[in-house]
């Protein structure tokens, strides 16, 4: 492991997230109003619809899922920390269909709140920056 760094606790919400908001710009404004560098973030609900994301480790490209009926958040979970200067939330969900199915991915903009229980816990410590990783392609934990 590394970029291994120590946190202390700090603020600590629960929030409400608002009908037919976009859940991903939701999480991502909250951090930047109350100016959380880095975080955890936890929620739960129903969206709407939801776009999910696939990460093509050949292409090293997001092949997006689109998912147009309504969905329990059966849980939905990640961290924050800074990508060209401002909070960005990297969150993975799992989502319960009506027949009790199970579908998840990565979280992407597009997906709509019918509602939604967050708990979002900021950590004190060093800022953690996402730059680019040319193993995976992806913006990941550089310092
Ligand atoms: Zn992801």
């Amino acid at each position: 492991m590394y970029l291994q760094r120590q946190y202390q606790p700090g603020r600590k919400w629960l929030a409400r997230l608002p009908f037919e908001s976009d859940l991903l710009g939701e999480i991502e404004k909250f951090a930047a109003e109350q100016n959380i560098k880095v975080g955890q973030v936890k929620v739960i609900g129903a969206v709407k619809k939801a776009v999910l994301g696939f990460y093509d480790q050949q292409s090293k490209e997001y092949r997006s899922l689109y998912f147009n009926k309504p969905l329990e958040i059966l849980h939905c979970s990640g961290n924050l920390s800074i990508k060209d200067g401002t909070p960005k939330a990297h969150l993975h969900i799992a989502l319960g269909s009506e027949d009790g199915a199970a579908l998840g991915g990565h979280l992407l903009p597009g997906t709509i709140v019918f509602a939604g229980e967050a708990v979002i816990e900021e950590l004190i410590g060093p800022e953690m920056v996402r730059g680019y990783d040319l193993q995976t392609g992806l913006p990941l934990w550089e310092k």
